[in-house]
């Protein structure tokens, strides 16, 4: 079952330009007590069915369709190899990405003469440690994995699982059929769920733009533009530099056939969340094969977030700048090192960068608090960097898909013609 390519694209459009228009209305002409009620009777339900709805989905949708995926791969080479070159790609994109991030920052100097005050009282988390990580992956007990929506555990219980249906081969054929027969099922409820996604979308953003105007974000104007501008250079010229050296295909229809993905990223603020609906654009209107991106792109939403990267890198320099500190080449390394450290260890959930931040910033010996300074325009960026982030998944899924000639050409080139 496929997504309305342009129909429903557009009505999520309307929804988003709406809430922008309505929460700003709000902002600027209602007292605070009447604006504060109508986001919360109103603009919050609307977006916390949706976003509820859609988390729903994901961790039946990566079991199922992971399960299936592997499963059909069969062997342990060639799942090393999609594993080896998915990874390859995952970590050269992030590493751009913050360097990009850098330079930009470093070019611009973001924080210099700022007089503006720490806000919000930051509370870091503490570094989590590094074999840890690794270890958490395999889970005991694979139910309270998927209670807690523990994605690395789950895919790793799901590859497990695919392998040993690979591997007993006709005996497992019954449950093969179940499993296909469910995973039909589930991406039709992502679809049913997706008719209400431009309500959805409408709630979540009019509720971020008539809780906080524009005003917050004059004092950061340059550090935003500093994080668009990166985001902007890595989406629109990174990406699609990757797209035709590797895979000819080009750029501009590979972001019209994911522009749903994108929004629904925009407004969720949330890699994990837009899920069910990144896998639903992969599979009908980018045409990989469900066998690539059911291992892709669920890894991706966890590990993958470049513009949670870029976003660190611009941070880091912002933060030294206030603070009148000079970083070194070495530092520059740390950051790299530990951002994609920090990003294999978090998922993919609103405001989760700034988590990652704190590590990043400790462990070069940078201020914490400095990131109350960045707080009150987080909001904004998270939705930005996150639709980036769900891009270099996708992007990453055509490439692999399209190397193991596990794609459909025809299909990418039809999904944007009028129905
Ligand atoms: N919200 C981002 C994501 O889900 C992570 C972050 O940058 O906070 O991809």
């Amino acid at each position: 079952m496929k997504l309305a390519a342009g129909k429903l694209t557009r009505w999520i459009l309307i929804g988003l330009g709406a809430g922008i228009v309505v929460g700003l209305i709000q902002y600027l002409t209602l007292p605070a007590d009447v604006n504060a009620a109508i986001i919360k009777w109103v603009h919050n339900p609307l977006g916390v069915v949706f976003l509820n709805a859609i988390r729903l989905m994901v961790v039946p949708l990566v079991l199922v369709s992971l399960t299936l995926g592997t499963a059909a791969i069969g062997d342990l080479s060639k799942l090393g190899r999609i594993g080896g070159k998915t990874m390859g790609i995952y970590l050269t994109t992030t590493a751009i990405a913050i360097s990009i991030g850098f330079i930009l920052a470093t070019t611009v100097h973001p924080g210099t003469n700022l007089d503006i005050p720490v806000e919000g009282d930051f509370q870091g988390g503490e570094s989590p440690f590094v074999m840890d990580i690794i270890t958490d992956i395999v889970p005991t007990n694979p139910v309270s994995s998927m209670a807690e929506g523990n994605m690395l555990q789950i895919i790793f219980f799901a590859i497990l699982a695919g392998l040993a249906i690979a591997k007993i081969g006709k005996k497992a054929d019954p449950l093969m059929r179940g499993l296909e027969s469910l995973d039909q099922v589930i991406q039709a409820m992502v679809v049913l769920i997706m008719w209400y996604a431009p309500i959805g979308v409408f709630g979540l953003i009019a509720k971020v733009v008539a809780g906080e105007g524009f005003a917050v974000f004059v004092p950061l104007l340059k550090y935003m533009f500093c994080v668009v501008g990166a985001l902007a250079i890595h989406g629109l010229v990174i990406y699609p530099l990757y797209l035709m050296i590797l895979t000819k295909l080009n750029p501009w229809r590979f972001y019209a056939n994911i522009w749903p993905a994108m929004l629904v990223a925009f407004s969720t603020s949330s890699s994990n969340a837009t899920l069910p609906v990144t896998m639903n654009v992969a599979g009908t209107r980018l045409g990989a094969k469900e066998s690539i991106y059911s291992f892709t792109l669920p890894l991706g939403a966890t590990i993958n977030m470049d513009g949670t990267a870029i976003m660190q890198g611009v941070a880091t320099v912002f933060i030294a700048n206030v603070y009148g500190i000079d970083l070194t080449l070495g530092n520059f390394l740390t950051v790299v090192m530990m951002a994609t450290l920090a990003s294999i260890g978090t998922a993919g959930v609103p405001g989760v960068g700034l988590i990652m931040l704190s590590m990043v910033l400790t462990e070069i010996g940078l201020p914490i608090e400095g990131i109350g300074i960045i707080l009150g325009v987080d909001r904004l960026l998270d939705m930005t960097r996150t639709s980036v982030n769900i891009a270099g998944d996708l992007m990453t899924t055509t490439v692999v898909a399209k190397s193991e000639g596990e794609f459909d050409v025809a299909r990418f080139l039809a999904a944007n013609k009028p129905e």
